[in-house]
């Protein structure tokens, strides 16, 4: 039996279809035997011949097809990694960086130094590294620090389809630094992969590609998959709907696993639960990955119920945020979920009865899961059971689960959503597009005939989308509109977009930063249309630049350049450090367990509340409100060596607590990196408020709950059953005049006492008082 090597090298013997080059890789028999099994393999050399010859490739083809783990190798084998430069692939979601990275590795027989991914915190980049995984937004940062990206030969961007925002962005700037890398005579390819074969956004678009990129498709062994409508469509218990569609399967149809497709967290885990019950499976504990922890306190308390540690992550508010797998901020930034889970155990008291003879092996599966969890999903389940994976929507193209012959799906997706009016966000749970539908569809046929079973009606399916839209379109870009600047991409309108967003929203994101002062004021003489344009193509300021070498969203990169100004920049940090890494707190309202769970846990929430006083300055004067107790929780736990216990204690989500310390560091570094403004004096941003009609709550847990600030800061709003403010904190009257003089109307003392509106300047001057929109409050003297 010829393996790959041989066949290989036969071929460099052979003239006519000599590669280039050609590396060697020592695969196991075993991985080679199933490397040769993928679709992609018999276009190895299609592919690579396009590669040669043109400076962009597209990629087209069905999940599962080898496109992610097989590409990167052929362009090494073909020596693509060999000449000084490096190949680089981009993925949406943190999990497939670092997965695919692994697999890769494993597969090529190399270790992790050579094979090596990075993310926003944490990676195993070395010097030998040769292909290197990373999350989008990884890339778009080293654009800032390298235009011409020299240290890549070869840049994939995986997942194309996703539409991702920095996807998007990197397409766009890709296209331009591929040629001018070839102009120079350093050559590099570009090379874009879709799992769906709706490319045009990418290949039709003048803007980025003037002679359209080749598009090659894999034609995937894609077995027959029968689609099964609901007759009915649940109106929202489609949990339920899912679970008893699941039960309906593994008792009556033959071997072959399951996948289920839920939109987020929480309601993974809710099935899981419930499935685990019904279908008790407990022989093979060592699957588990918890054994040790389980059966020490079996061992304690024979027969009792084990805490359920952290289900479902902390939120501050009462929103499942679930799987919000993508980035949100500048970098990557989605949250890793807590490792601390000891879901996968069967649970001890069963209430629906099974035939106990079918083991069924339940495993959740979504973005924020440890990624040892994650792993789990690839191995074979245990001899005899059925597998069962209950997942979000990263099964859908990310990561592909073998032996899947039914698929579940309940037709929606949950997306992060932004109102460009109010400034509000909300996490809503809205229908997939028929194209998702489909790729769902199509996990059910991979090794053989599949079932998939819509939980909606075949109509609810025709009035689907075609296809999801770019993720551009509904998110704002004040966080890209800085980057670009920063790379002095000055008329951002004329980027070339996949899909460009309205210039509302790019208006809005530029006055945004006007008003944070990271761009300049545009002049404002001119007719309406000019100073539309000249606002549409504002200059960087150099606390612009600052701002941009800060790997957070622009309001928290202004923060941190103020914080540097006033002399508390480690305490800035941490604060910004903190709120961008979400649910730092642990989630001591779950659903109920066992009394002597409850007892426990209400145990631990008064310890925590009491805790969260305390750093939120209980006895002292001044209450400040959330982010002092951000900063109090980070300070009192790095005092105490930032350890497990200390988390534990006091209801702080450890591996939160380790992310934090991480994007400490990597701030402060970032900070030093900046220095050429520090002299610079920035002033508070006068930013445009949002409109919204209708009251704003400070939310339960907050710890300004219940007192009555009268004017406070937020970090952002959250809607969910009423408009709720996250990240709150008090201001003192007296600050603002101080600090925000443009909202305030002063009058000198020898004028009239009544106020006097002076229409040009837009301010109202009073003596020794002060309003502050439509609130008066007697003002303290201040020197002016
Ligand atoms: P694509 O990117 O085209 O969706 P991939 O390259 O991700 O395809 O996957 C190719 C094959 O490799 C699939 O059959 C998948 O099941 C398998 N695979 C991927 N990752 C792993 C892993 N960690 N362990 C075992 N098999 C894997
Ligand atoms: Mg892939």
């Amino acid at each position: 039996e010829k393996n790959d090597k041989d066949v290989k090298e036969e071929m460099h013997k052979k003239e006519d279809c000599k590669p280039a080059v050609f590396i060697p890789v020592d695969r196991l028999p075993e991985i080679q035997e199933a490397r040769l099994r993928l679709p992609i393999l018999a276009e190895e050399q299609v592919i690579m011949e396009a590669v040669r010859e043109k400076e962009c490739v597209v990629l087209c083809g069905e999940t599962g097809s080898g496109k992610t783990t097989q590409v990167p190798q052929f362009l090494y084998e073909a020596g693509y990694a060999s000449s000084g430069g490096i190949i680089g692939v981009t993925e949406p979601r943190r999990v497939a960086a670092i997965s695919m990275s692994h697999r890769v590795a494993t597969e090529m027989n190399l270790p992790s130094g050579v094979v090596s991914y990075q993310i926003r915190y944490e990676g195993n980049v070395t010097e030998n590294t040769k292909i290197k995984f990373m999350t989008d937004g990884v890339l778009l940062k080293e654009i800032q620090k390298d235009f011409l990206l020299q240290k890549y030969s070869v840049v994939i961007i995986d997942e194309a389809h996703e539409r991702s925002v920095y996807t998007d962005i990197l397409i766009g700037l890709l296209s331009r630094i591929v040629p001018l890398r070839n102009k120079k005579g350093l050559p590099m390819k570009l090379i874009i992969m879709s799992a769906t074969l709706r490319v045009e956004d990418f290949t039709e678009n003048k803007r980025l590609f003037r002679t359209p990129p080749p598009v090659i498709k894999v034609e995937a062994r894609q077995f027959a998959v029968t689609v099964h409508f609901n007759k009915r469509t649940p109106v929202d218990n489609y949990t339920g709907e899912a679970f008893r569609k699941i039960c309906k399967i593994h008792r009556m149809l033959p071997p072959g696993g399951i996948l289920v497709f839920l939109t987020g967290q929480a309601e993974v885990h809710s099935v899981c639960r419930r499935l685990r019950k019904a279908f008790p499976y407990r022989p093979h504990r060592e699957h588990t990955g918890t054994q040790t922890h389980l059966s020490k306190r079996a061992k304690k308390k024979k027969n009792m119920s084990l805490p359920r540690i952290n289900l479902d992550s902390y939120s501050a508010l009462p929103v499942d945020e679930g799987d919000e797998d993508r980035q949100a901020g500048i970098d990557d930034n989605d949250n890793e979920g807590s490792d601390l889970e000891l879901g996968d155990h069967p649970d001890s008291d069963h209430e629906e009865k099974a035939d106990p003879s079918i083991p069924l092996y339940v495993l959740p599966l979504y973005s924020l899961l440890a990624p040892e969890q994650q792993a789990k999903v690839f191995s074979p389940p245990p001899t005899g059971a059925r597998l069962c994976v209950v997942a979000t929507n990263v099964a859908e193209t990310s990561l592909t689960i073998p032996g899947i012959k039914y698929v579940v799906d309940c037709g929606r997706v949950k997306k992060r959503f932004y109102d460009r009016v109010t400034g509000v966000s909300s996490f809503k749970v809205t229908w997939i597009s028929q194209a998702s539908a489909n790729q769902r569809a199509g996990r059910a046929g991979r090794t053989e005939p599949g079932h998939c079973y819509r939980l909606y009606s075949s109509a609810v399916f025709g009035d689907f989308s075609l296809f999801s839209e770019a993720e551009i379109t509904r998110r704002p870009v004040d966080d890209l509109v800085l980057q670009m600047k920063d790379l002095n991409i000055e008329k951002v309108v004329n980027f070339p977009f996949p899909t460009p967003p309205s210039s509302e929203v790019l208006i809005s994101a530029e006055q945004l930063l006007i008003s944070l002062g990271a761009l300049e004021e545009p002049p404002r003489r001119g007719r309406l249309g000019e100073m539309e344009r000249a606002r549409l193509s504002c200059p960087i300021t150099p606390l612009g630049r600052a701002m941009a070498a800060f790997p957070v969203a622009p309001r928290y990169a202004k923060m941190l350049a103020l914080g540097r100004q006033q002399g508390c920049m480690p305490y800035i940090i941490t604060i910004v450090a903190a709120m961008t890494v979400r649910e730092i707190f642990e989630d001591y309202d779950r659903p109920a367990g066992s009394e002597e769970e409850n007892t426990k846990m209400a145990g631990k929430k008064a310890r925590c509340v009491q805790m969260r006083r305390l750093w939120a300055g209980q006895g002292q004067s001044v209450q400040l409100g959330d982010l002092m107790v951000l900063l109090g929780a980070v300070g009192a736990c790095e005092f105490a060596g930032c350890t497990h216990q200390f988390c534990e204690e006091n209801g702080l989500r450890y591996k939160a607590m380790l992310e934090i310390r991480r994007l400490r560091g990597q701030l402060t570094n970032a900070d030093g990196s900046s220095d050429s403004v520090s002299g610079a004096v920035f002033t508070f941003a006068s930013d445009s408020t949002p409109l919204l009609d209708d009251p704003v709550f400070i939310h339960p847990s907050s710890a300004l709950h219940k007192t009555l600030p009268e004017f406070v800061v937020y970090q952002e709003i959250m809607e969910t059953t009423k408009m709720y403010m996250r990240g709150v904190c008090a201001v003192q009257a007296e600050w603002i005049p101080k600090l925000l003089p443009q909202y305030c109307h002063f009058s000198a003392p020898e004028e009239s006492p009544a106020p006097w509106f002076c229409p040009l300047s837009g301010r109202v001057k009073c003596h020794q008082q002060s309003t502050f929109y439509r609130v008066s409050w007697k003002l303290p003297a201040i020197e002016m």
